[in-house]
């Protein structure tokens, strides 16, 4: 279903439920909206938050399972899978989850047009199940961790980087501490057994860089750059009842940190100076590709659009998408233009222009400042010429 999570289009929930596992969960959204739904939607009555792989389930009005959803969205989009749950819980059947990899991926399912977002506190499962290879030629799964403090990234990325996902990506959300994104571990030399021989020494990693290598006391050491790197980082502070504080110099030194090591990344923050950038797909899906993010990073800086009125704003992706909708119909002259309509927009024309297909125009919004494709439909002769003009 469509969701309000702005990093992704949609959420797919083959199995919800799930425990609590480290400090992040206290006020866990799923268990909020689980107990709300008690009795009703597939969830059941006495312990809605029990792990249920609930593919079978049909929605009201629908001739089709759960499981099934996404072969029913015919464009190309981007899906959150287990929003309500985690998906690599313990008590999630090996057979499900190879069921829902089958969906995600096989051509007989029809559904791996769709780009999979899987986010998990429980990355280790997925070395347990030996599934860890097989994410080398499923280019259509982004894989991430969740976060919420640098003990809980020193846990789960390192198992996360060691998976040769298409995008590899971390959630420090909700944001309950500063994060550094590297580790320095005190080790010793190759002993025999549990016996230690050669000096101790410290192993460095720099999950932004890939940077790995040794340095001992003082420092001194020498490394390469060929470990694993995380593809995108996402960050914001709690939000609902009970929300925890967020110190805003923690995002952004992350911001910074990213930034430094040009990873994308995501705040998720409603207000201030926003920065909110996508991953570069590795590589478009059989049946299509998700346009937005699709080619370069797009590189959204929502706190820099003027909106509409004219004055300086600090808008939401979804307002800002709405304004840019509002720009379009004034320039077409169209008043049906949707926010859905517009199949790719960035602030760069070149990753516009790239995407585009032939059945689409692209059109130049001065006033939001970014470049825009819509079908060349909605837009009448005069302006298409126009636009082919300037290309
Ligand atoms: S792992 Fe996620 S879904 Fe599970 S309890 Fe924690 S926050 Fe909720």
């Amino acid at each position: 279903m469509p969701t309000k999570i702005e990093w992704t289009q949609e959420t797919w929930n083959p199995i919800t439920g799930c425990s609590p596992v480290s400090e992040g969960c206290r006020n866990c959204y799923a268990r909020r909206m689980a107990t709300r739904l008690a009795g009703r939607c597939g969830y059941p009555r006495d312990n809605p938050f029990a792990v249920n792989w609930r593919g079978g389930w049909q929605p009201p009005g629908r001739d089709w399972p759960v499981i099934e959803q996404p072969a029913h969205w015919k464009k190309p989009r981007m899906v959150f899978v287990g929003s309500m749950g985690d998906l690599f819980h313990e008590d999630v059947p090996e057979h499900w989850i190879d069921r829902v990899f089958c969906m995600m991926t096989s051509p007989h399912c029809g559904a791996n047009h769709h780009t999979y977002l899987l986010l998990t506190k429980r990355p280790q499962r997925i070395y347990a199940d030996g599934q860890v290879q097989r994410f080398r030629k499923w280019r259509n799964i982004w894989l991430g961790v969740t976060a919420e403090n640098h003990v809980e990234a020193c846990e789960r990325i390192p198992w996360l980087l060691q998976i040769p996902a298409a995008v590899r990506f971390v959630s420090v959300e909700p944001m309950l501490g500063p994060v550094k994104m590297r580790r320095s571990v005190l080790t010793c030399g190759a002993g025999v057994g549990s016996v230690p021989s050669g000096p101790p020494y410290y192993r460095d990693e720099n999950w932004l860089t890939g940077y790995v290598g040794n340095s001992d006391h003082k420092g001194k050491g020498a490394g390469f750059c060929d470990g694993g790197r995380l593809d995108w980082v996402i960050a914001g502070p709690e939000t609902g009842p009970g929300a925890r504080p967020c110190d805003p110099r923690w995002i952004e030194d992350l911001a910074l940190q990213c930034d430094q090591a040009k990873v994308p990344f995501f705040d998720k923050r409603k207000s201030g100076w926003i920065k909110r950038q996508w991953p570069k797909a590795h590589e478009p899906n059989a049946g299509g590709e998700f346009r937005r993010g699709s080619d370069d990073i797009v590189d959204v800086l929502v706190g820099l659009a003027p909106c509409q009125n004219g004055k300086d704003s600090k808008m939401g992706m979804r307002e800002l998408e709405g304004a840019i909708a509002n720009e379009l119909r004034e320039i077409v002259g169209k008043r049906s233009i949707r926010v859905k309509d517009m199949m790719e927009w960035s602030t760069s024309e070149d990753v516009v222009r790239k995407n585009a297909t032939d059945d689409e125009t692209v059109i130049h919004c001065p006033r939001n400042g970014v470049w825009v494709a819509i079908a060349s439909s909605k837009v009448p002769n005069d302006q298409a010429d126009a636009s082919a003009e300037r290309r």
